[in-house]
């Protein structure tokens, strides 16, 4: 699996790198350059917490503040062995940007606790959980830092989360966290906002390329919250899904999968498509298959120098964070690879997450169609900016991308001043 390979790559290094590329570009001095490279904020802590058998474990915690100079950070809090500095200080940073491209008040943050949820019971997880919130209680706050799902965690989590800072608090706080169960003040169409998004990015990239949905081949990595909503969405839109895959390996079909069947499958079976009927290829040949559009959505750093040359879509939908190692840029480039790149195309997620704040805020609720439709809206318009502004500068949507919210960034930091 390309994971193994690439285990020198630091998805830190492929944000600077791009970072910087668009940086100069736009001629950003040196102070703004020097502000928004690094995080404001960078909270390390040691979590023990008593496991079911009764033993003691200390876990690492982490919360990175990118950038709170637009709004209060927003980003999701992941749950995975691999968490490390590096990638948090990376995915926040992205989350800056990101909220800067969709034009929603709020800067970047991103939490991460080194752990193996798949290996831990509800219980250990709930008191991890809490751990965590009593130690970033002065980090967290719906006018400071708003957590979110990411791998790992889920609407449960943010139950937790939501109802220890409320009690450390001692009032109700729905808003200190987004992604949450509807009960809660979750908002509808927020479970399936990022894959959403991702369509409706990859809609408005075929329209460009006159390309006809229906006469195009898709391949899916990932087949969680992104890449299963992702696929179900653009398979609806007409699209054949030849391949789809996860932690298990690729399925490949190439009169079609039938995605419905795949997700009622997933949910029978532990949440993995394990065993699903398909030829089976490995996820290394899911992202090399011949297909107009291909959609990596599980994780960072999985097409890299090592295997862009044999990449062979026409077009690269980012439904994960930083799937693309920065390694690969110029060899997809000159492959004219277009790609919509993560902090547009994945962006969905926290426009739904600002509406689900927004909501709790007024405590009113909308409609799933209200929803919908002004996400769609968020999205149509975020890429159609990202365009013109990669027609302006003669550049890849990717760095168009980064000129645009590091432009935007800057400029608000310039306003505030600095002492
Ligand atoms: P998830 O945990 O729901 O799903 C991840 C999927 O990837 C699972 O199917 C898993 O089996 C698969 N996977 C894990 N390791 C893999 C590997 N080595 N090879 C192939 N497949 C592998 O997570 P998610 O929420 O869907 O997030 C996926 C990506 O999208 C992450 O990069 C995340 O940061 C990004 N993202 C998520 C959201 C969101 O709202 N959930 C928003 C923006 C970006």
């Amino acid at each position: 699996m390309s994971q193994k390979n690439n285990e020198h790559l630091n998805p830190l290094d492929s944000m600077k790198e791009r970072f910087s590329h668009a940086a100069s570009i736009l001629g950003l001095d040196q102070t703004a350059y020097d502000m928004l490279i690094n995080p404001q904020k960078v909270v390390v802590v040691s979590l023990p917490v008593t496991l079911d058998n009764g033993k003691l474990q200390v876990f690492e915690g982490i919360r990175v503040v990118h950038s709170a100079s637009m709004g209060p950070s927003k980003g999701g809090i992941r749950y995975s062995l691999n968490v490390t500095l590096d990638e948090v200080k990376a995915l926040a940073a992205w989350m800056t940007w990101k909220c800067a491209i969709v034009g929603i008040p709020y800067g970047g943050a991103k939490g991460g606790i080194k752990c193996d949820p798949r290996n831990m019971s509800a219980g250990e997880l709930e008191r991890l959980t809490r751990a965590y919130t009593v130690a970033m209680q002065d980090v967290f706050g719906p006018d400071r830092d708003i957590p979110a799902p990411d791998m790992g965690t889920n609407a449960n989590t943010m139950a937790w989360i939501m109802d220890e800072y409320s009690k450390i608090k001692g009032v109700v706080s729905p808003a200190v966290v987004t992604g949450k169960p509807l009960v809660l003040g979750g908002s509808l169409g927020r479970v399936e906002a990022t894959g959403r998004g991702v369509m409706v990015s990859a809609r408005s990239a075929l329209a460009k390329l006159k390309m006809d949905p229906v006469k195009s081949t898709c391949a899916v990595q990932g087949f969680g919250n992104v890449g299963s909503i992702s696929a179900k969405l653009l398979s609806m839109l007409g699209l054949k899904i030849v391949a789809i895959s996860d932690i298990t390996g690729g399925y490949y079909n190439k009169n079609g999968i039938n995605i419905e069947e795949a997700l009622n499958y997933v949910r029978k079976n532990n949440g993995t498509l394990e065993g699903f009927n398909a030829d089976r290829i490995t996820n290394d040949e899911l992202l090399t298959l011949e297909v107009d559009l291909l959609v990596p959505a599980a994780m960072e750093d999985q097409i890299t120098e090592n295997n862009a040359h044999d990449i062979r879509t026409k077009l690269i939908v980012e439904g994960a964070n930083g799937p693309i190692a920065s390694n690969a840029d110029d060899i997809l480039f000159k492959k004219q690879i277009n790609i919509v790149p993560d902090i547009l195309a994945n962006a969905g997620g926290v426009t739904v997450s600002y509406f689900e704040w927004v909501q709790n805020r007024l405590g009113y609720y909308w409609t799933e169609e209200r929803v919908n439709r002004r996400a769609d809206r968020v999205m149509k318009q975020a890429f159609e900016n990202v365009f013109q502004t990669s027609a302006k500068y003669n550049v890849s949507m990717r760095t168009a991308a980064y000129i645009l919210a590091i432009d935007k960034v800057a400029s608000t930091q310039k306003l505030r001043g600095v002492f």
